[in-house]
């Protein structure tokens, strides 16, 4: 397999430092002693800060919301509405078709997955749990955690390429033509986990228009990153709920979002719009499961950003603090790496995270090498599912929770890494 770059192997050759040289670094390198993780994409405790005031909120004696609900008691399954208007406005979708509810939406797409293989979705001839094969198609590199989803409930999972539009939609369009069970598509439209690609509106419109085999084909849309803007263009993707209705199709999108990297990662709220058949249907079985969600946080929530406004305006505050981290990783990465043809990586314009492609068969002992100077990246392989990258070639860089300092000397390190790898591949 050819690197990830145009360079020939004897570009290659001519323009990486020889192997003991490389060897000398690393050594100097380990001698540092450093501990640094770039694992998972966590808000770093700057970011978490600038939401400090909510741990005020609501405060005693403010217990109501702007409708007079009590947020103490019981009820209110659909979230308080003032929430669900200031996000519906965030992502475009009708309040009646959005629901405020727990802390995570991860725990809504695994939720939906359930009732999908317990009872099916509204158009399903049976429960996916009693169809002999049930097949997710995923785009790579991807969600760790969608691939566990998919692993946990044994759904098989087919791969399709990224694009910088989003998921290959003709190749997905071939997989769903003949196959019924193809369920599902998971699909991360703003910033992507890990490449940061943004759907354009004719890939948006392709995949809800597609003809499936499946009656009952949903499509996971997890607008995680649809706020997390990295520049002033604040992106707005293609609204996924409106052209699927336009398509005929209205039931095929849910769409899910959080505030996990807004206010604070574990107790936010976290958010489902869908079609009004998709609602119904979620809130059917979640009203067996819950009486109401957590709606002191929602009102915490609502007091603290007071508007969709406020919401945007807090963002800004946290691209303030990412896009240095950004910037820097994409620096140190072009000053030891430009010129070299072992590597590729994104440049993205939001969202949590870089993909960092090196030559084919090395991605494992990058970071392998990496662990063993102290820098903790995620394991190579975990962009596709069950783990295994069939190139060896993809990792995932989470600058986010580091401090710039440590981003800049974790990425030097990593570059390092790549290169000896690099060399090492080329002298075996
Ligand atoms: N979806 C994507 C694409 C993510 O990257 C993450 C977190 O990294 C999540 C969902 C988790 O969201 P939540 O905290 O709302 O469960």
């Amino acid at each position: 397999t050819p690197a990830p770059s145009s360079s020939s192997s004897s570009d290659l050759a001519a323009s990486l430092p020889d192997l003991p040289a490389l060897r000398e670094q690393y050594a100097a390198l380990q001698a540092l002693g450093l501990a640094l993780d770039l694992t998972r994409g966590k808000p770093s405790a700057e970011q978490l800060d600038l939401a400090e005031p909510m741990l005020a909120l609501p405060g005693e004696g403010a217990h109501t919301d702007a409708s007079g609900v009590d947020v103490r008691n019981y009820g209110g399954l659909d979230g308080l509405t003032g929430l669900r208007q200031i996000f519906g406005e965030l992502l475009d979708v009708p309040v009646a078709q959005l629901l405020a509810l727990g802390n995570a939406s991860l725990t809504l797409m695994h939720d939906a997955i359930a009732y999908a293989h317990l009872w099916g979705v509204p158009g399903s001839p049976r429960p996916w749990g009693r169809e002999e094969t049930v097949k997710f198609i995923c785009p790579v590199p991807g969600y760790d955690r969608h691939f566990s989803v998919c692993e946990a409930f044994g759904v098989e999972m087919v791969t399709v390429p990224m694009t910088p539009d989003g998921p290959d939609a003709e190749a997905v369009a071939a997989l769903v033509a003949d196959d019924p069970a193809v369920k599902g598509l998971w699909v991360v439209p703003t910033y992507a986990n890990p490449d940061g690609a943004v759907v354009s509106e004719a890939v948006a419109r392709r995949l809800v228009s597609m003809p499936t085999a499946a009656p009952d084909f949903r499509i996971f849309w997890d607008n995680a990153y649809a706020l997390h803007h990295l520049t002033a263009n604040e992106t707005k993707t293609a609204n996924v709920i409106d052209l699927a209705a336009q398509a005929g199709n209205p039931d095929r999108p849910l769409m899910f979002a959080s505030t996990s990297k807004v206010s604070f990662a574990g107790a936010g709220v976290a958010f489902l719009a869908g079609s009004p058949a998709n609602i119904a249907w979620y809130k059917r079985h979640l009203a067996v499961q819950s009486i109401g969600p957590d709606k002191i946080n929602q009102l915490r929530h609502l007091l603290f950003f007071g508007s969709a406004e406020g919401v945007r305006a807090h963002m800004r505050k946290h691209r303030e603090i990412l896009a240095p981290k950004f910037a820097a990783v994409d620096r140190v990465l072009t000053e030891r790496l430009g010129d070299t043809g072992v590597a590729t990586w994104t440049q993205p314009q939001g969202g949590y995270f870089i993909s960092l492609d090196v030559v084919p068969g090395t991605a494992a002992r990058v970071v392998e090498l990496a662990k063993g100077a102290g820098i903790a990246l995620t394991p190579a392989g975990a962009t596709f599912p069950y783990g295994r990258d069939p190139r060896d070639a993809n990792i995932r860089l989470a600058p986010s929770m580091p401090p710039l300092a440590e981003v800049e000397q974790a990425m030097d390190a990593v570059a390092t890494c790549v290169l000896l790898a690099a060399a090492e591949a080329q002298a075996a």
